[in-house]
Parts: structure tokens; C-alpha cells; sequence
């Protein structure tokens, strides 16, 4: 594609690490990106009104860490340096899920652990220094610009709080708004049409506070995993270690069952894991900060890849076209895989086209991490979400069979190299794996 054009620019819609990402493939391409953000950013690792997840526990995946590593040589590296530990998730990791305590063994499942705001100042700083990306920030984009016949988007309207609209010419416009992105009422107010979407919420409930580690803290683990059992445990959580010397203690409840933001109730939920590695590490700990809760965890799939039109100069990606259930740890890494997927489409398709055969691109690359979402969110959402497919059941009946020998750590290997992205879901299918599945007594998982 050519876009060399020096006055072309391409615009992207969110400065959270969706966004980001994508300015920095977009740089490769056009001479100058402009990113539009509606909060002021810090010049640091701090919160930010738009990006309240923060304050709860993010896993990086391990297939996250490598494109963001590819895309910012040495990022892992300048974590590390600043408090982020390294983990190995085969390793460092107390893990309990349907199979049981997973053995642990060291492997090449491995990222760091670093607070939200770390991760997105640390890619931020790298953007910034790109040259040609700007930031408008306080701003928030309030609609698209289009030419006569509304086929083309040639831009964005912009305002800052109750100022007159300003409008940004843009001959490519990126929407990494987020969950909330208000795309759908932008694209049936220019006659589109309204984009099917399909929700699976299993009524997940976060409360979180963070602690710091204490002097001389020692355990046979670095983090601490519990998953929710279908259907009599609700109850999961998790312990990530993060710069500072800090843990960030996520409880989680599934099917409606929220967990207490309220301390005594916390530890009283803290207590009743089917693990006691967190409240043994939260009763020796010193709180600091309060208890924050999160319930807009639905799965959300926006699908615009089945739209009967679509105007040219538009891309959508990350939570904004598909958010998950937290808990699966998948929404950094699916925004990561997103930007290398526009990377090549735009070497591969001209302007025209890019947006139509983006979204069909991307809605493909989302259906692995969409059925690791799903796949037991059916069960905690009930009829609401409708049948689960019969390859959703089918899988689900498998994988209790697989769950039966996590005992053998090139299951488990396997199956956490598809739940981080790593490895396709067939895998679970190669013959060894699939020989000793069928050979053994499912696990109990309903
Ligand atoms: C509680 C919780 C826990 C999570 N845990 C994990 C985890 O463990 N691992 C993981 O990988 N992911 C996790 N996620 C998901 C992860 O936070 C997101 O996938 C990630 O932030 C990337 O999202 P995004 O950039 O697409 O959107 P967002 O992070 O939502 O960012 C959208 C950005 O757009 C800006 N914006 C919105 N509207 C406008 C507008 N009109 N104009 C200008 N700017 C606008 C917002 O201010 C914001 O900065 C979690 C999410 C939640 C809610």
C-alpha cells in the first residue's frame, strides 16, 4: 500500500495498550499517526480515569509477552530492571483447576508480571519516541467524518469537554475504544446498520486490593491461580507479584456470586478458597489500598466482519470489537496478536479493501481465544446465553479427560500452551494426548 504521501495520516481512537499498539505497526506505514485519548496521560506508571481494570490483577500471557517483545525489543527487559518479576507459568505458579494441583516443572511458558499501569507507561514511552505519533489527549473522539456518500471515513469529529467539535482528517481511522466504544451508534447513524453481537456472561465478579510482600516473604510459589469449579465452587482467585514488592490480590465469583469489597467479608472469602495459599499470604501482608470492585466482565463479541457494508479508511480492534471474561487473562494478548494482524494485512491488502479484509482477518484469529472464554462461561451463564454449540459440548467433555491426566506434564504443557496462545486448540488432539484422553475416567466437571 502505498502511503507515503507525507500529509496522509492514520488515526487511532484510545490510547490504552489496544491502541498503542497498533500506532506502533501504523508508524511502519504511514508518516504520521495520531493518537486521540480522551484522559490526560501520567508521565509515569499511574492510574487513569478511562482505565479502571488497572487496579485488578493482569496476566500477560506468554504469547502477549513475545509480540510485545518483537515489537519492543528489550520491553521484558526494562520491566524486569524495574521490579516486574519473571515467571514461568508451568513453574512459579500454584495452580488448582479441575485436574487438580498442577505438578510444576520449568518451560518456555513464560512472561512477567507487571502492574497495568507499568505495562502501558513502559509502551507508551516507546510510542512517544516514534517519530511522527502525536498524542491529543483529553480529548474524546464524538463521531466520524465521512465523504458525500458516507463510503469513505475521512476522519474524526473531536471534543474536550463541552468545547465546539474540532474535526481530524485522517485517511485511515483505528477504533481501540474499548468495551464501551460507541462505533455501533456512529457506523447506524451513517446507515450501516447495526453489527450482530453476541454476549456470554457468566456473571464474573473481581474484587481486589494489593498488598505489600512481606520482609523476608518465602513460599514454594511465586503466584497463586484457583479457578471456580462448575457448578458448586464459584469461588476463584488469584496472587500476582508486581513491581514495588507488591502482590495484587484478585478473588473472584462466577455466576452472579460477586466478591465482597468489604474487608472482614474479603478475608472471609480469602478463607474459603479451596486453597489456603492466599489468606495464609493476605494474613501476614500490610494492605494498601482499599478494595476495589468489577463486574463488567460479560464476554462481548462485536461482529463486524459479517456486516453487509463497511466503509472504507475504517479498522476496529481490541476490546472494542471483542472483550472477554477477565479471568482468562486474554484481552492484552489478543489486542497484541490484533496489531501484528494489521501489520500484514496492510502489507498485503490497498487502502480500500484493508478495513473489510481486516475484520474478516481478525474475527478468525478470534475464535480460539473466544472458545477459551466461552467454553465454561456457558455453563455459569446458563439459558440466557443460549445453547452452546455441539463442538463447545463435545470439547467440554474432552477436556475432562484430558483434565484426568494432569498428571503428565506434556498435557500440561500442551494445554497451557493453548490457553496462552501459543498453540492451537488441535493440539489437545495430537494422538499421544488424544490415546491417553480417551484411555482415561473424565474428571468430575459436570
Ligand atoms: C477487571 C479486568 C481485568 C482484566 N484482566 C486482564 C488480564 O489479566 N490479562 C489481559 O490480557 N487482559 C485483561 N483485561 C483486559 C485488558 O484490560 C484489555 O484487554 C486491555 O486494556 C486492552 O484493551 P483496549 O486497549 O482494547 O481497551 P481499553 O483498555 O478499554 O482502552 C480504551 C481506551 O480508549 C479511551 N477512549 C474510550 N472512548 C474514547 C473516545 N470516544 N475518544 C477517545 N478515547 C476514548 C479510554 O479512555 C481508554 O484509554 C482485563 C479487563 C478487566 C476489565
Amino acid at each position: 500500500m502505498d502511503t507515503t504521501d507525507a500529509t496522509s495520516q492514520a488515526l487511532v481512537i484510545g490510547g490504552s495498550l489496544s491502541g498503542l499498539l497498533a500506532a506502533r505497526v501504523l508508524a511502519d506505514h504511514w508518516p504520521q499517526v495520531t493518537i486521540v485519548e480522551r484522559d490526560e496521560l501520567p508521565d509515569g506508571p499511574l492510574p487513569r480515569k478511562g482505565l479502571p481494570q488497572a487496579r485488578h490483577a493482569h496476566v500477560l500471557l506468554s504469547r502477549g509477552a513475545r509480540i510485545l517483545e518483537r515489537l519492543f525489543p528489550g520491553l521484558e527487559a526494562e520491566a524486569l530492571a524495574l521490579g516486574a518479576p519473571p515467571i514461568c507459568w508451568s513453574l512459579d505458579s500454584a495452580t488448582l483447576l479441575a485436574g487438580g494441583w498442577m505438578p510444576r516443572f520449568d518451560s518456555d511458558l513464560r512472561s512477567f508480571s507487571a502492574s497495568r499501569d507499568l505495562l502501558e507507561w513502559l509502551v507508551r514511552k516507546r510510542i512517544q519516541a516514534i517519530p511522527g505519533v502525536s498524542f491529543v489527549t483529553d480529548r474524546a473522539v464524538t463521531g466520524l467524518t465521512t465523504n458525500g456518500d458516507r463510503t469513505q471515513v475521512t476522519g474524526v469529529s473531536v471534543r474536550r469537554g463541552t468545547e465546539a467539535a474540532e474535526e481530524i482528517a485522517a485517511d485511515l481511522v483505528v477504533d481501540a475504544s474499548g468495551r464501551t466504544s460507541r462505533l455501533p451508534t456512529w457506523l447506524a447513524d451513517l446507515g450501516y446498520g447495526q453489527a450482530e453481537v453476541t454476549t456470554v456472561n457468566a456473571g464474573l465478579g473481581y474484587a481486589t486490593r494489593w498488598y505489600a510482600i512481606p520482609d523476608g516473604w518465602e513460599a514454594d510459589w511465586k503466584l497463586v491461580l484457583i479457578a471456580a469449579r462448575y457448578p458448586d465452587n464459584p469461588r476463584g482467585a488469584v496472587v500476582l507479584p508486581v513491581e514495588g514488592g507488591r502482590w495484587v490480590v484478585t478473588l473472584a465469583g462466577t455466576g452472579g456470586m460477586l466478591p465482597p469489597t468489604d474487608e472482614a467479608e474479603f478475608l472471609a472469602f480469602a478463607q474459603s478458597l479451596a486453597g489456603p495459599q492466599i489468606y495464609d499470604a493476605i494474613g501476614q501482608a500490610e494492605a494498601i489500598g482499599p478494595i476495589s470492585g468489577y463486574a463488567r466482565t460479560e464476554n462481548q463479541w462485536r461482529h463486524y466482519e459479517k456486516m453487509a457494508r463497511w466503509p472504507g479508511g475504517l479498522i476496529a480492534l481490541g476490546d472494542a470489537v471483542c472483550a472477554f471474561n477477565p479471568v482468562y487473562g486474554q484481552g492484552m494478548s489478543v489486542g497484541a496478536l490484533a496489531a501484528e494482524l494489521l501489520d500484514s494485512t496492510i502489507r498485503q491488502s490497498g487502502l480500500d479493501a484493508l478495513g473489510r479484509v481486516f475484520q474478516k482477518k481478525l474475527a478468525k484469529a478470534l475464535l480460539t481465544p473466544w472458545q477459551l472464554a466461552t467454553g465454561d462461561d456457558f455453563r455459569w451463564a446458563g439459558r440466557a446465553a443460549g445453547e452452546a454449540s455441539l463442538a463447545d459440548r463435545l470439547m467440554h467433555r474432552y477436556l475432562a479427560r484430558v483434565f484426568a491426566n494432569f498428571d503428565q506434564t506434556d498435557v500440561i504443557h500442551t494445554f497451557f500452551s493453548v490457553t496462552h496462545l501459543l498453540a492451537p486448540p488441535t493440539a489437545l488432539f495430537r494422538p499421544s494426548i488424544l490415546w491417553r484422553a480417551l484411555k482415561a475416567k473424565p474428571v468430575d466437571t459436570k
